[in-house]
């Protein structure tokens, strides 16, 4: 059922958390329970699907527990992401282990006379739900595309990571500035060593 299908804002939620931390730049976005719950804020797919029906009835809890787990779910989220490419067996015991741990929980829903499965947490704790969204959408990307599409920017002083959703598969590069950034050094260096 996990491979039925992913989201792209699940996959970009995953992508995003990993990128919280800029291993190069030593910048960390998600130190304080309040960046956490920016975080939520700002990727409403991470949310348990009770969470929405209470939308405004008073101040979401997130404790200090929520965080030391988001933190941990992060290194493994960034762990899948950077070396799927190159050892897939060790980036799927990852992903099974965390699911596992997040009491994963698949489930079939109809709205608006659609129907899809998704996979939920069987807790209502915002860490364990963000941990089932990340790891199930990347397990998604995997069983569909293949554990290559995980991978980190080839820019040299980046490190961010990415997921290649595209038709070719051939991204290398985190974004467009990465990439422009790239180019610009390479032609630099051939201009000097003329
Ligand atoms: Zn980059």
């Amino acid at each position: 059922m996990l491979d039925a299908c992913y989201t792209t804002s699940a996959v970009q939620t995953a992508v995003d958390l990993a990128n919280t931390l800029r291993p190069i730049k030593g910048e960390d976005a998600l130190e304080t329970v309040e960046q956490l719950r920016d975080f939520l804020d700002d990727h409403p797919t991470a949310e348990p699907p009770s969470s929405s029906a209470n939308h405004g009835t008073g101040p979401r809890h997130l404790t200090h527990a929520d965080l030391t787990e988001a933190r941990a779910l992060r290194e493994t989220v960034r762990a899948v992401l950077e070396r799927a490419n190159t050892d897939a067996d060790e980036a799927v015991d990852l992903i099974n282990d965390g699911l596992r741990r997040s009491r994963a929980t698949p489930v079939l829903r109809h709205e608006d006379g659609r129907w899809w499965t998704e996979v939920t947490s069987d807790t209502d704790r915002r860490s364990a739900h963000l941990a089932t969204t990340t790891l199930s959408a990347l397990a998604s990307v995997i069983a569909t595309l293949g554990p290559a599409r995980l991978g980190v920017c080839a820019g040299p002083s980046c490190r961010a990571t990415f997921v290649d959703l595209s038709r070719n598969g051939s991204k290398q590069y985190c974004t467009r500035t990465c990439a422009h950034r790239a180019s610009v050094a390479a032609y630099r260096s051939r201009i000097s060593t003329r």
